[in-house]
């Protein structure tokens, strides 16, 4: 195993560069990645339990601190839309198109679903049309929420049984869901406008939770609307499945989204989803 050695201590993680073969260096070493160790073994306080999750982290993050975000302006603003936000036109007409043929649908911006003292908030792209769209909660009634409200559950994050309807008594314990546009767009994808027209209710969201400590992103359209909700490249924080970064005051973790694409496909296991939900928890403090 190379020899590593620890650069930015903190309660929770090691953050630590291997050890450069050539120039017998931690800090000159050429390689253009380091690598984080978490979490830090609670008994031991080793990164090198058994089973703990390896991520990468480029040189340049440690090396210029990425700003801290401020929740103030633009965050400042609601951080729930309003029931008829008139802000995207395209969305507006299928919200209207759905309700006429579903008017027992939900058909509106799907509001945040959890905890308000979160320390924990999971952001997903948009609400499918037969999923939030329908319910009127977050990866509810789609095939996504089975997956992602089963784990929380297992991990403790959440109390009660998912039964895919907004009324299933299911209740969420550090966490918050949310989603980067929060109306369903036709065949799932929103339009660029559309993320940014919404990008201050994502800011507001994440402003407005005093003890939120960490972000996980479901798929990389989630994660670079959290980056650009945070006033951050997205070279500072690149999205891969696993990948954790700290951006300013959070720990900020990616996930491949649990749509049924990406578990039918193999991309994303069960299992792999557990460890980075895991992941993302120890780095919330939950
Ligand atoms: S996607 Fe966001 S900004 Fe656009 S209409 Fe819906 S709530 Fe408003």
């Amino acid at each position: 195993m190379e020899r590593f050695i620890e650069i930015a201590p903190c309660s929770r993680f090691y953050v630590v560069a291997p050890h450069d073969r050539k120039t017998g260096s931690h800090f000159f070493a050429r390689r253009s990645h380091f690598y984080v160790v978490a979490p830090r073994d609670r008994k031991t306080g080793s990164p090198f339990s058994p089973g703990a999750l390896i991520f990468t982290w480029s040189r340049r993050m440690i090396e210029k601190p990425v700003p801290t975000f401020s929740p103030g302006a633009p965050g400042a603003g609601p951080a729930e839309p309003g029931r008829d936000c008139p802000l995207c036109p395209r969305l507006v007409a299928y919200r209207a198109e759905n309700a006429a043929a579903h008017p027992d649908w939900f058909n509106g911006p799907a509001p945040s679903f959890g905890d308000p003292d979160a320390r924990l908030l999971i952001v997903g792209l948009a609400p499918g049309r037969m999923g939030a769209n329908r319910t009127g909660r977050p990866f509810t009634g789609d095939y996504a929420g089975v997956l992602l409200y089963e784990t929380l559950i297992d991990l403790g994050l959440a109390v009660g049984t998912y039964q895919a309807r907004h009324d299933d008594g299911l209740a969420l314990r550090g966490v918050m869901i949310t989603n980067a546009v929060r109306c369903a767009p036709p065949g799932n994808r929103p339009e660029p406008a559309e993320e940014r027209a919404c990008r201050p209710f994502l800011q507001a969201r994440i402003g407005q939770l005093p003890r939120l400590r960490a972000i996980l992103t479901l798929g990389d359209v989630a994660h670079r609307n959290v980056l650009a909700a945070l006033g951050v490249k997205r070279a500072q924080a690149p999205f891969g499945h696993g990948a954790m970064a700290q951006v300013g005051d959070y720990w900020l973790t990616a996930s491949y989204h649990c749509s049924r694409l990406n578990t039918n496909t193999g991309r994303l296991t069960a299992g792999m989803f557990a460890d980075v939900m895991g992941a993302a928890k120890q780095a919330a403090g939950l």
